[in-house]
């Protein structure tokens, strides 16, 4: 049988995390990752490509016989990656691993996601959109809301898009801010003005060829910078997987109302579908609700959802683009797994780059993915906000996280930061 190649598109700790779980696949002959970073070129080969440089992806895709391109992060994916592979008659043989512009709308646009989901019935909180020229109705749809109040620009905001806003003030404010003064730019040239949901928050995920799906392991996620769920958003601080309260029935909730719905939508709107499914939930009294799609694994789930999975990621991969998907018996780990994120002192505001990271050959009982590295002098440098993420898995979670938390411990440069109560709001 003939092996296959791969070329991973991304250079966080979720694509060092798929890049990880890849090399391990008796199927895969060569992976290469688009940009990558210090942890990938561990797993792989390194190319200095932005996966945002469709053309110089092509000549690589090209020249490197891959056959399969996965793309990690969302950006590509609206830029509209994948319809650039089916519309060019070299690359339209190569399948790609993430959803064309149309489906990538789920995330890129979240008036197209609560449409959507209104329109398939898919449970979610009520909502309202408004542009510039719409302010005023906007500002009078406030007034007839309870607080606290949730805005949410329409387009890609780097994660920082939603604002939730404890007095009508302040969300009168935001939402003028937003529309008339464009503060996330063209991304809040509409805003979505949403029902406030709540309840505890969760991941859930799936893989999907547009027919059929696999549903993966869920996973919790800790945004804020601050202990206690507290300060401002980040990309992510850790994350927890499998989550507790999320029992069985609960996962059969959603995969009722929330995954097979998605799937089906997609089929009735006409929309192909190829890649991963990221569904933002909340939990109301036992209820799933969404909250937000995103069109690709989030990170840093995909560091404590990837390390439960035992099936092979490549042959799971093969299925959903030759089809077979649903024949997958996924084998997943029982035991838990806990992600802690080490970053830059001062992240999510300023922070410093190019600092020498020490004691990563010293961690032996976690694994240690890169989310921000990358080479100086042979040295391994940090080169982001968010720099490693370290996951452990064990047979309780108390035990996961103080392991991770150990581990943690051992990495050091400058600066670093790490939260320390990851998970402890579930115990
Ligand atoms: P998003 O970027 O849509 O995931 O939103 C960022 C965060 O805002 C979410 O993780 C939630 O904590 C919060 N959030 C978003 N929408 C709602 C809502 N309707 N009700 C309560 N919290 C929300």
């Amino acid at each position: 049988m003939t092996k296959t190649n791969v070329l991973l598109v991304g250079s966080g700790g979720r694509e060092h995390a798929i890049a990880w779980k890849l090399s391990q696949s008796p199927l895969l002959n060569q992976l290469f990752i688009a940009p990558g970073n210090a942890g990938t070129s561990g797993v792989g080969t390194n190319v200095a490509i932005s996966g945002n440089d469709f053309e110089s992806v092509k000549q690589f895709v090209l020249q490197n016989q891959v056959d399969l391109v996965v793309v990690g992060p969302e950006e590509p994916l609206v830029r509209g990656i994948h319809d650039y592979f089916l519309n060019d008659e070299q690359l339209k043989g190569i399948p790609v691993i993430g959803p064309q512009k149309a489906g990538a709308e789920l995330e890129g646009s979240k008036d197209f996601a609560k449409q959507f989901m209104i329109r398939h019935g898919i449970p979610t909180g009520a909502y309202q959109t408004f542009t510039r020229d719409t302010l005023l109705e906007g500002l009078s749809f406030l007034q007839t809301l309870n607080a606290p109040y949730v805005l949410k620009a329409d387009g890609l905001a780097a994660g920082k898009g939603v604002v939730i806003c404890k007095t009508i003030e302040e969300a009168e404010a935001e939402l003028t801010d937003m529309l008339a003064n464009q503060k996330f730019g063209k991304a809040s040239e509409r805003v979505v003005i949403e029902e406030f949901l709540d309840g505890i928050e969760l991941s859930a995920f799936a893989v999907t060829n547009g027919r059929e799906y696999l549903v993966l392991p869920e996973a919790k996620d800790y945004k804020r910078i601050g202990e206690g769920d507290t300060g401002p958003n980040t990309g992510g601080m850790g994350s927890i997987s499998p989550v507790p309260f999320a029992d069985k029935e609960f996962m059969q909730k959603v995969e009722d109302r929330v995954i097979r719905p998605t799937v089906e939508g997609l089929q009735k709107d006409g929309i192909p579908y190829q890649g991963f499914l990221f569904f933002g939930l909340m939990n109301v009294k036992g209820n799933p609700f969404v909250i937000e799609y995103n069109v690709r694994l989030g990170d840093p789930e995909t560091e404590s959802v990837l390390p439960r999975i035992k099936t092979d990621l490549l042959e799971i991969f093969l299925a959903t683009v030759r089809g077979g998907l649903s024949e997958i018996k996924l084998e997943t780990d029982i035991r838990t797994a806990a992600c802690v994120m080490i970053v830059s002192g001062g992240y999510p505001g300023d922070y410093t780059k190019g600092k020498a990271i020490s004691g990563l050959e010293t961690v032996n009982k976690s694994l240690v993915f890169h989310a921000g590295t990358s080479y100086a002098d042979g040295n391994i440098i940090s080169a982001g906000g968010r720099v490693i993420a370290v996951t452990s898995l064990a047979d309780d979670m108390i035990k996961a996280i103080a392991q991770s938390l150990e581990s943690a411990s051992q990495i050091k440069f400058e600066n670093s930061y790490f939260r320390n109560d990851i998970g402890k709001d579930l115990l």
